[in-house]
């Protein structure tokens, strides 16, 4: 197989989809291998890293794409991420392909085929594949992080000679991936940590992580959805769980939120009054905010002061920490291309293992993954 690593177009993004580390394992397995120049520089991995690797460095996009039959860059969820690739290529990256669907009919219409990392299904045999887990991993401990450094005041319990400090209370919405990892890098911190999730399951989890789980009194029978993701929840239940958590959230000094629904805009959990009920010096971090938010306030890619409580909704955090997000990610691109490949090296597309099926959004001038069918109806 030939496959090229791209340098990302998409604004702010500095990840790179392989590292030298990923392109020594797949030249090993038979790979061909060019790096467009630069491609990894942001990431802190050099080009002479990549020709170490076995890789060889193109000058220019143009060089790269041309001749290679599968094509890695992070993100290509704007038409602009595709330019200059032609019918027949495939490309593997993030697509948003949820958010909006209709824009892959013109995509295959082109002739692309484009493999969507966001639909790699939760099964055990492609855990290891799982990017959204890796970004979202990195997006809770950064979270905690960016809060840390906007209070006003500490995470851990001090005694001093000057008296002694309380630690800070932590509240974390939405206890999965990203919510998981928020708690427990808090609870490193030193703050006293409390969580809420929507699906029975995570309460084991987040006392796993030393975190203490806030039970409201709701109906959890249908909050779990498919693929051990949550259900869409109806506006009475939002409600009453938006009526229940003001008096939690008036306690706290920093709040991170992560609920997501796949597909669906995030679900609001925090009013605008439950927001001027904080204590003033309280940190919101909306990690939904790409999402919607889930606080009603939220603009995405902004910090904003509210009633004296900073609001902040970052955007692509991943980038932000690049070196070992692309650790993370190269590594769940190398397993699913080894997947990919039959035992001569070459690409294999077989519609029969769900890992494709999935996953593999056009093809061959057709729209093939069941889920955007489905939202094209
Ligand atoms: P996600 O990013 O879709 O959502 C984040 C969290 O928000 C979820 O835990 C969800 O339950 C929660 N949420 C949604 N609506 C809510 C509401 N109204 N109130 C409070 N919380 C709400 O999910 P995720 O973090 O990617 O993963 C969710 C689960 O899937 C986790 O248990 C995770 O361990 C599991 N998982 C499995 C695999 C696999 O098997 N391959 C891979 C990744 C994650």
């Amino acid at each position: 197989m030939k496959l090229s690593v791209l340098r990302d177009l998409y604004p702010g993004e500095r990840r790179v989809a392989l590292t030298p580390a990923n392109v020594a394992a797949l030249c090993a397995r038979g790979c061909e291998l060019r790096v467009e120049s630069g491609a990894g520089v942001e990431a802190g991995f050099a080009d002479a890293l990549y020709v170490d690797a076995g890789a060889a460095i193109v000058a220019s996009r143009g060089e790269a794409i041309a001749g290679s039959e599968v094509l890695l860059c992070v993100n290509a969820s704007r038409d602009a991420d595709l330019d200059g690739l032609s019918a027949g290529q495939l490309c593997i990256a993030l697509m948003d392909p949820l958010s909006d669907s209709a824009r892959f009919e013109a995509l295959a219409e082109r002739g692309l085929s484009l493999l969507a990392l966001e639909l790699v299904p939760r099964i055990s045999r492609a855990q290891s594949m799982d990017v959204l887990s890796s970004i979202a991993t990195i997006a809770g401990y950064k979270a905690v992080l960016m809060a840390a450094e906007a209070a006003p005041r500490i995470f851990p319990m001090m005694m001093t000679a000057a008296g002694t400090l309380n630690p800070a209370r932590v509240f974390i919405m939405g206890a999965g991936v990203a919510g998981l990892q928020a708690a427990a890098t808090a609870k490193r911190l030193g703050a006293v940590v409390e969580a809420y999730d929507v699906r029975p399951a995570a309460r084991e989890q987040i006392i796993s992580v030393g975190a203490r789980p806030i039970e409201l009194d709701l109906p959890t029978d249908a909050a779990e959805g498919q693929g051990g993701y949550a259900a869409e929840q109806g506006t009475d239940f939002l409600a009453r769980q938006r009526e229940q958590m003001t008096a939690v959230l008036a306690q706290q000094d920093i709040v991170i939120t992560t609920a997501a629904i796949p597909g669906s805009r995030a679900p609001v959990l925090i009013s605008a009054e439950m927001v001027a009920a904080m204590k003033p010096g309280a940190v919101i971090v909306d990690l939904a905010a790409e999402r919607g938010g889930n606080c009603e306030l939220t603009r995405a890619g902004e910090t904003q002061q509210v009633h004296g409580i900073t609001l902040m909704g970052p955007l692509n955090l991943a980038a932000s920490v690049p070196m070992h997000a692309s650790q993370m990610h190269g590594r769940n691109i190398e397993n699913l291309l080894l997947h990919l490949l039959d035992k001569d090296a070459r690409l294999q597309l077989d519609f029969d293992d769900e890992i494709v099926a999935d996953t593999l959004v056009t093809h061959q001038g057709e729209i093939c993954a069941g889920r955007i069918r489905e939202r094209l109806g």
